[in-house]
Parts: structure tokens; C-alpha cells; sequence
């Protein structure tokens, strides 16, 4: 009977009705995805100019598909943000890192990097319980909270309320906040008057051109001045040269991220990285 209802629909909006469909069936597939424990996550570094140390790793989610093989997270994030799974894919990926980083700690001692980064989305910054789930992730995994970052977008906390109630809750946990993305959203200035955070991840978008001359780095050189006269840590995003490296390093960036100092991988090259071992 469903079926039939829907017939008339089908006939003048076609478009409309094979997206629901094809939402409806990622969405179940995703359900499916997360009880076969199809997701696995890699890690980027995050690396401290200009010897290139990796001092933090940012989780990235993946799906290893029976049938298509591995699928990005642009491809199915914001279908289980609208399906609400992301709840409960959000808090798996939680635990999954917090245990990473801990074992990592245990493993590498002091080439372990100095913290460990998980995205969150809207729905889980909205979420009332968001940061027990977080507490929860540290004390089982037994990663200490001052290794934890939490990265947010702008247009998640933009909204305010609870999700600023979360960002609140958070850092009372001793976990650190980061903005994503910063400076393509809105109001990215005048959230840094409201929202708690620790960490402005400069967009890609100011680090592409900013080896041209001219007008490319001016926001770069604006958002690192930003970040310093309020105390926070400015991380470039995106960076692919080592001209890039060298010009953020030169307008004053301590940290940075992207496919030059190495992709997302399921276990970075610690020692790589280490002090002095670029400069040979
Ligand atoms: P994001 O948080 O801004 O993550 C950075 C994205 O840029 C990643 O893509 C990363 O692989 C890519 N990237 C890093 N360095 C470079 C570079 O030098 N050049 C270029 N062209 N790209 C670079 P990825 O892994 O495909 O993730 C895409 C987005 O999906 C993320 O953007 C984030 O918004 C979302 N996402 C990924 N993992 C998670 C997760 O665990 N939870 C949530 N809520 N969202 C996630
Ligand atoms: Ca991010
Ligand atoms: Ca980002
Ligand atoms: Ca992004």
C-alpha cells in the first residue's frame, strides 16, 4: 500500500523521489556497515614546523565496502549526520581513536605523538550526553584527557545552546577544542567572542595560494595574528609544498597538516618525523 501511495509522487517528482530512495538505502547500509564493523579509521599528522615533529594526529573515518572498496567520508558523513546514525558511528570512532592513542602512548613512550584529534559532528554537539560519552571513551581506553582534542565545525557551534553547553562540558574534562575549517564559515571571528576553543584549523582555501604574490596570504597572515593575541594554536590545513611549509612557517605557524608532511594512514611513521631527521 505504501508503494501505491507513493506512485502519483513518482510521477511528478522523480528526482526528488529516487534521492529519498537512495538516502533510505544509505542509511540502512550504513546501520549494516557499522555492526559488520566495516569502518576503520586512519590518522594525519599534525606536525610542529619547522622539523616537522608529529605532534598530533587527526582521526579520518573510512568505510571499507564489500563491493565498492574503500569510500570516503564526504560520501557517506553527511547522510548518517541526517539519519542521526552519526550518534552512535560518532561515539565508536571515539573510542576506537581514545584506545589508538593510549596504545600508542604505551608503545611509543616518548615518540608517541602528543595528542590525538576526532571530529565530531552537529548532531553529536547537540547531543545532552555527548560529553559522557567522551569521559566515558578517555576512562575506558585510559587516554589521558589532556591528549584529546575535540575538532568542530563553525556551523556546528553556530547555533548555540547545547552545543556550546558541550564545548563547555568538554573542556572541563581537560579535553582541548579545535574550530575546523576556520575562516569559511559565517562569523568566524565572532564566534571566537562565545564559543570555548584552543585551536583554529586555518582552512585550506588561505593556504593554497600563499606562496603567490600579492593578496593570497593576507587572510593566512591575519587568522595566525588573530590566533596569537587571544592565546590560541593556529594549525595550517592542506598544505602540499614545501614552499607552503616555508611561507607559513615564515608568517609564524608552529603547526601544520596536510599531504606534505603525510597522508591519512592507519599508523604514521612516528620517528620519521623526528627531530632532526628532515635536516639530513
Ligand atoms: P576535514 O575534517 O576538514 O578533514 C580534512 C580532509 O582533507 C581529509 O579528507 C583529509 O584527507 C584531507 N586532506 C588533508 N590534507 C590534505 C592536503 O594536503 N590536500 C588535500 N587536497 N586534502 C587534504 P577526508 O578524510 O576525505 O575527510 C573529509 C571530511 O569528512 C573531513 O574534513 C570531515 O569533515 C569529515 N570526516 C572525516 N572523518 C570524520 C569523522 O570521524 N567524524 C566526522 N564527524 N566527520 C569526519
Ligand atoms: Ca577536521
Ligand atoms: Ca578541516
Ligand atoms: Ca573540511
Amino acid at each position: 500500500a505504501a508503494k501505491e501511495s507513493r506512485e502519483p509522487f513518482r510521477r511528478y517528482v522523480p528526482e526528488l523521489d529516487d534521492r529519498a530512495g537512495e538516502e533510505a538505502q544509505l542509511g540502512a547500509e550504513l546501520r549494516t556497515a557499522l555492526d559488520a564493523g566495516q569502518f576503520r579509521l586512519v590518522y594525519q599528522p599534525i606536525v610542529e614546523l619547522p622539523h616537522g615533529r608529529i605532534y598530533d594526529v587527526e582521526t579520518l573515518v573510512r568505510w571499507e565496502h564489500p563491493d565498492r572498496g574503500t569510500v570516503g567520508p564526504a560520501e557517506f558523513i553527511p547522510a548518517a549526520e541526517r539519519n542521526g546514525l552519526i550518534v552512535e558511528l560518532g561515539a565508536w570512532i571515539l573510542r576506537e581513536a581514545c584506545r589508538q592513542g593510549a596504545r600508542w602512548v604505551a608503545e611509543l613512550g616518548r615518540d608517541a605523538p602528543e595528542r590525538i584529534t576526532v571530529n565530531a559532528s552537529a548532531r553529536q554537539l547537540a547531543q545532552r550526553g555527548f560529553a559522557a560519552v567522551v569521559g566515558a571513551a578517555l576512562r575506558e581506553s585510559g587516554l589521558s584527557a589532556t591528549r584529546l582534542t575535540v575538532e568542530v565545525t563553525e556551523t556546528a557551534v553556530f547555533e548555540g545552546g547545547q552545543a556550546i553547553a558541550t564545548l563547555h562540558e568538554l573542556r572541563a574534562l581537560g579535553v582541548r577544542i579545535a574550530l575546523d575549517d576556520f575562516g569559511t564559515g559565517h562569523s568566524s571571528l565572532g564566534l571566537l567572542q562565545t564559543v570555548p576553543v584552543d585551536v583554529l584549523k586555518v582552512d585550506k582555501s588561505f593556504v593554497d595560494n600563499i606562496t603567490m604574490a600579492g593578496r593570497h596570504a593576507v587572510i593566512a597572515t591575519a587568522l595566525i595574528q588573530v590566533a596569537d593575541g587571544l592565546g590560541l594554536t593556529a594549525v595550517a590545513e592542506g598544505v602540499e609544498t614545501s614552499e607552503q611549509a616555508a611561507e607559513l612557517q615564515r608568517l609564524g605557524y608552529r603547526f601544520a597538516q596536510g599531504y606534505h608532511f603525510g597522508r591519512p594512514v592507519a599508523r604514521p611513521d612516528f620517528r620519521a618525523g623526528a627531530p632532526g631527521d628532515r635536516d639530513r
